[in-house]
């Protein structure tokens, strides 16, 4: 599932080809990705509207336009792209969704799962306040990363990927965050010492930059909205290689089931009974 890092990409790649557009209609096979208002509703309010800004809330895209928000969710393989109206695009065959542009564009929302969500808002704030801290910011302090530790006897991983915590991270960037600060994912939230914790609160950081960096992993569907591909995937530690060796001890990366999730991590970096951080 694209992550904060693969969305941030999404959005920076939507800005020049959309932002100045004025949407004139929209179309839908598969009324589900509408998630809301109703389909008719949703149809009337976003036509004539024009895209003031494109930004991203966690896993969320925010397509700003004049008076409502159009809030997209990728969830496992959602792609947005623009193109020519009468331009074919090899995502085509799972487009559920399109937006008609002025100047002859499309917008177009492909997603082989059908698992995405559109909806359209006047209130973001509202429809988004289940998530946590956005982690880049500096709303994501350590005190209330510590705070949010308090009392959680499930896993730091598990901890990681509750969007109530920190917004934006997934499976992936989850597991690059706990190598990074050499904390074994199984650990219960609570245990942390407050250096691990402090540590953890700047790999999170420092993996998400790194994702950005490279544009976002493009492991399954994920795809840039230019259609190229990330190259994250290329420098994780642990993510993605299982029975591979550790990039910085050389031992084996492990791969087990953990929040529903698999799991990697390096035994010997990420030793399950210390609390010891980077040295
Ligand atoms: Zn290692």
């Amino acid at each position: 599932m694209p992550e904060l890092p693969e969305v941030e990409t999404v959005v920076r790649g939507l800005r020049e080809p959309l932002i100045g557009r004025r949407i004139e209609a929209s179309w839908t096979d598969w009324e589900k990705t509408i998630h809301s208002p109703p389909l008719d509703e949703f149809k009337a309010r976003i036509a004539g509207q024009r895209v003031r800004a494109i930004n991203r809330r966690g896993k969320y895209i925010l397509i700003e336009l004049e008076y409502h928000t159009l809030v997209v969710h990728l969830k496992m393989s959602g792609r947005l792209y623009v193109a020519a109206a009468d331009a074919e695009h090899e995502a085509d065959r799972w487009v559920h969704a399109r937006f008609d542009l002025d100047g002859g564009w499309q917008l177009r929302f492909s997603d082989v799962r059908k698992f995405g969500k559109v909806y359209l808002t006047e209130n973001v704030a509202e429809l988004l306040n289940h998530l946590g801290p956005e982690p880049l910011s500096d709303d994501f302090s350590l005190d209330m990363f510590r705070e949010g530790l308090r009392g959680r006897k499930r896993s730091i991983k598990a901890h990681l990927l509750d969007q109530a915590m920190v917004a934006g991270i997934g499976n992936i960037y989850a597991d690059e965050a706990l190598f990074r600060a050499r904390i074994h994912p199984a650990r219960p939230a609570d245990q942390l010492s407050a250096e691990s914790a402090a540590l953890l609160h700047g790999t999170i950081r420092d993996a998400l930059g790194a994702g950005i960096k490279h544009e976002g992993a493009s492991i399954n569907w994920y795809r840039k909205p230019d259609g190229g591909k990330g190259e994250s995937q290329n420098h994780f530690y642990v993510y993605g290689r299982a029975d591979m060796p550790c990039r910085d001890c050389g031992d084996v990366i492990n791969k087990i089931r953990l929040a529903q999730r698999g799991t990697h991590f390096c035994p010997s970096c990420q030793p399950e009974r210390q609390d010891q951080g980077l040295s």
